[in-house]
């Protein structure tokens, strides 16, 4: 048939055998150094085809095989026959379904850890065939990748939210950022940032308004080409996101290789988060390397109000999930937000306000290291907690499980709270504290506070400002209490 790959026709009686004995004289020709043998059979009892058919639909099932390391056979059957046939549905269709809509973008919202507002959203590709009924990516991605055509899915689905997003906007509905997932394959068939840049350009949406996803799969194209594309998407103006972090083997490498602007823990963290606390653990140190390395997190897969506690703990600065949205049509979108049910959409000016407040590290506040406290000092992890003033009122909005606990003690919060975006305290704001927060004007610049009295407590503590909101010009402090006063 060309190079290693021979055809056989030949009658169906003791086929196997014949197999058996073709493997075995195989296993010792050439001095034992020879490769297995892949075998498709296609029996015209299936069904009666041409010749080539025949043998095209033989090829199939060895090319299954592919990477075995013993000579195998397998037979054409009706499992093999359907998916040949959903691989050319596919194939034949995937132009029209574009053209009449039949692909389209479901969108699913990401809910930012310390407002609960809806900060971001993914684009994912549907296809809603006439025929066949809802087709999901899973089984239309691969086929597309296989037959050298995702990169136009992609792009496509870049113009429907490109367009999408105007139609919003000129609804004067608020607008995210929304983030479209690339293939690694996108970077060897087309130049898939420029691409991109140009179809941005052509459009009336602001560049920060469209990231990319990539797959940690890209670390098995050549690293340097990677890193030049993520370099050129960032010139351009995308972020640069890393999605399904943790679900592959290259995982550590790949944040000390390239670029990335915020990495998503694969949905496996979430699904094997009540398995074990080895995976609380996990989660919490690798939440913590990223923020150390100057990245955003998000948690994809959130199901449950355990895991959104843990993760706003923790730290993490974005969670994406059922428990908060499901992935939906535009359409459906404009029906919830027009009822005013729903999620509420933060505004895009606040963006670097939250984004401030989600990267500050709590599990090992930053203060100075150089100066010692006098008395009873706390050993292990300082409380430590970000609070929003907003004029006579304190909202907590991080925390970490120390702050929780002292908090709990003094009975500021309760444990239902917990858990919850902008915890607002039980009681009255102590107008000392509200008065040394407003002192701390400089931003980023530790405040040594010695004996402030807080509930019968005399404390010292560090504060300094992350933070100013400039649409509601609330400000956010970072509050470490270094120790409690006899
Ligand atoms: P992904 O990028 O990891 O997308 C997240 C997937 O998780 C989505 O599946 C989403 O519906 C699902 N999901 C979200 N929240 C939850 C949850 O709480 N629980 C569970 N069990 N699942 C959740 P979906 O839409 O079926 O997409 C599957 C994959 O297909 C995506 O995984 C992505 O890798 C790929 N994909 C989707 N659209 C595109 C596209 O336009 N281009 C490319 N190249 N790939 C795409
Ligand atoms: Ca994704
Ligand atoms: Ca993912």
């Amino acid at each position: 048939m060309g190079q290693d790959h021979f055809a056989v026709f030949t009658d169906m009686e003791s086929v196997e055998d014949k197999l058996h004995n073709i493997f075995e004289d195989i296993k010792v020709a050439n001095e034992g150094k020879t490769l297995p043998v892949h075998v498709g059979i296609y029996s015209m009892a299936f069904e009666d085809v041409t010749a080539s058919s025949a043998c095209d639909r033989a090829k199939i099932v060895s090319d299954k095989e592919k990477g075995a390391y013993v000579s195998k056979f397998a037979y054409y059957d009706e499992n093999t026959h359907a998916a040949a046939t959903h691989f050319e549905y596919v194939i034949n269709n995937f132009e029209k379904a574009m053209a009449e809509g039949w692909i389209r973008p479901y969108y699913q919202q990401l809910i930012r850890s310390v407002n609960g507002l809806v900060c971001d959203e993914e684009a994912l590709a549907r296809w809603i065939d006439p025929v066949r009924g809802l087709i999901p990516p899973d089984h239309f991605i691969y086929v597309l990748e296989d037959a050298k055509l995702i990169h136009k899915l992609d792009l496509f689905i870049l113009e429907c939210v490109l367009r999408d997003l105007e139609d919003v906007r000129d609804k004067d509905y608020p607008i995210v950022p929304v983030s479209i997932n690339l293939s690694k394959y996108d970077f060897e068939l087309c130049d898939i940032v420029e691409e991109i840049a140009k179809r941005v350009k052509a459009s009336t949406i602001p560049t920060n308004f469209i990231t990319i996803e990539i797959t940690e799969s890209v670390s098995s194209l050549d690293s340097d080409f990677v890193a030049t594309q993520i370099r050129r998407f960032h010139e351009a103006g995308f972020q640069v996101w890393m999605d399904d972090f943790g679900s592959g083997y290259s995982s550590l490498n790949i944040l000390q290789k390239f670029d990335f602007d915020l990495i998503k823990f694969d949905m496996k963290f979430m699904r094997e988060f009540d398995l074990s606390k080895k995976n609380h653990v996990i989660i919490r140190e690798l939440i913590q390397m990223a923020t150390k390395l100057g990245l955003d997190t998000v948690a994809e897969g959130v199901e449950t109000i355990e895991q959104v506690k843990f993760l706003r703990e923790v730290g993490c600065s974005k969670l994406q999930g059922f428990y908060f949205a499901k992935p939906i049509p535009l359409d459906e979108w404009y029906a919830i937000y027009g009822a005013k049910v729903g999620n509420k959409i933060e505004n895009y000016e606040e963006n670097d306000y939250y984004a401030a407040v989600s990267r500050t590290n709590m599990v090992e506040p930053l203060v100075n290291k150089d100066y010692t406290w006098k008395a009873n000092e706390f050993f292990g992890q300082l409380p430590t907690g970000i609070l929003e003033v907003s004029g006579k009122d304190i909202y907590i909005m991080r925390y970490n499980r120390t702050m929780a606990d002292f908090l709990l003690r003094v009975n500021y919060i309760d444990e239902v709270d917990l858990g919850h975006e902008l915890i607002k305290q039980k009681q009255t704001p102590i107008e000392e504290l509200i008065q040394v927060l407003n002192s701390c004007s400089t931003y980023n610049k530790w405040e040594i506070i010695e004996n402030i009295v807080i509930d019968k407590l005399n404390m010292n503590l560090f504060i300094r400002k992350i933070s100013t909101n400039p649409v509601t010009g609330n400000e956010a402090f970072e509050l470490v209490i270094v120790s409690i006063n006899d």
